[in-house]
This record gives C-alpha cells, structure tokens and sequence, in this order.
C-alpha cells in the first residue's frame, strides 16, 4: 500500500516538477535529476579495493585489496565508493551537506543504487544511514547520509533502520584532523541502543575518506552480533 501511495506521489511530482538536470537544467534522463551527457561525464570509481574502495592503479589485480588492506583488514567487510570525491559529485555531495539542497539526495541516492546494481552488490538485510549527533542534527536540520538512504532503501528494497544506532558523542570536523586524530576522535562515538536481528548490515555515508566514522560503527556493530558490514558510500576521496 505504501508503496502504492509513493508510486502515485512520485508520478504527480513528475508531472508538476519534470525531471531536469540540476547541473545544466537540461531534461532529465530516465527520471533522474541529470541530463544523459552529464551523467556520462560522472567520475566513476571502476578499479576500486574491495576492502576501502580507494581508486588502484589499471594495472592492479582486480578483486585483490590495496596494500594498506592487506597490511591492516578493516573492521568493515566491503567498502562500495561509487564515484571518485571529484567534480561534480563533491560540488553535489557539499550541496546536500552544507547547503540545503534536500532535492540532492534522491539523484544521489539513486546514483548509488544504480551503481550497487551493476557491481552486483549483496544486498544486506538492513540499511543503516551513519547517524549524526543530536546537536549536529539540530544545526543542520537534517542528515545527508539519511537523505541519501532513503531512495536507495526503496529502490534496492533493503529495509531502512534509524533507530538501533545513535552518534551518542559530539565529535570534532574530521576534516580537520590527521588519521590518528579521527581515529581517537571517533572512540566510543556510537553507541547500539537497542539488539539487531541482522547478521548482514550496509552502512551508508556520503563520502568515505580513511574510512574511521565507518570502522568505528562497524566496530559497535559487530559486537552486538552483526556478522558482515558493507559500507556503500557515493563517493570515496583519493
Ligand atoms: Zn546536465
Ligand atoms: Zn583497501
């Protein structure tokens, strides 16, 4: 019935609001907020680590983890970065993010999905957006990692949870840290407040960088009995 109902609000949004390209305002493509050109020019991220989806050298050995991987196995199972942090999904993500540009979210979100599709991504049983702190929250109004999941959640049909984790510390910009700074930054910021009944959890982020917000949730998710934990980020930085 819901589905129904979302199906029924999205043919009307369609038809009062057309789908057009939020780059260059040309006609959508397949009912997506861009244009068919501007979705071939997108940074893709095909020769990816499969442990922390950092971009590999044509020649690396495909499947096989990058160095740093190897050394050091991440405490997530798969990372999925589908674009490289570049023009014009980094000017896309900082739109959502930093300037309110909700309507980001669904392409993004959708941009993702198609990309999980093509790489034959296992779909989890859960979906957990990487949840922001109350008083983050409360400034920006939003979560762009939530804005994103739920039209992957609905295209990909992979049940959305808000509620089992909470970001229950305020953490520093971790932009602005070195790795073992955000690495220490990040200890004991999220908490499990209720027991999962999945043993195969994705979380998602918008962009991934060394990777610690999603270790550090992986982590807390693992000892309350989650098996594997993908991480399905839209972009992974270089
Ligand atoms: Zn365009
Ligand atoms: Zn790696």
């Amino acid at each position: 019935m819901a589905g129904t109902v979302y199906h029924w609000i999205d043919s009307l949004l369609s038809v009062v609001y057309p789908p057009t390209c939020v780059l260059c305002r040309a006609p959508g493509h397949r009912g997506m907020d861009l244009c068919s050109g501007c979705l071939a020019e997108l940074p893709h991220n095909p020769s990816a680590c499969p442990g922390c989806a950092l971009p590999l050298p044509d020649d690396h050995p495909l499947g096989s983890p990058c160095g740093g991987c190897q050394r050091t196995p991440p405490l997530f199972d798969h990372c999925y970065g589908a674009f490289l942090y570049r023009e014009p999904i980094s000017r896309l993500v900082g739109g959502l993010k930093f300037q309110g540009h909700l309507h980001y979210g669904r392409l993004l979100g959708e941009l993702l999905s198609r990309n999980l599709r093509e790489r034959g991504a296992a779909i989890p049983e859960l979906l957990i957006p990487v949840p922001l702190h109350g008083q983050r929250m409360r400034t920006r109004g939003y979560n762009q990692a939530l804005e994103i999941a739920r039209w992957v959640t609905r295209t990909l049909a992979v049940p959305l949870d808000t509620e089992s984790c909470a970001r229950t510390r305020a953490t520093a910009a971790q932009s602005d840290l070195a790795l073992e700074a955000r690495r220490r930054n990040l200890r004991g910021a999220f908490t499990l407040v209720r027991p999962l009944r999945a043993r195969h959890v994705a979380v998602l982020d918008d962009v991934v960088t060394t990777g610690s917000t999603v270790s550090e949730l992986a982590r807390v998710l693992k000892r309350g009995g989650v098996e594997r934990v993908d991480v399905w980020a839209v972009a992974r930085t270089e």
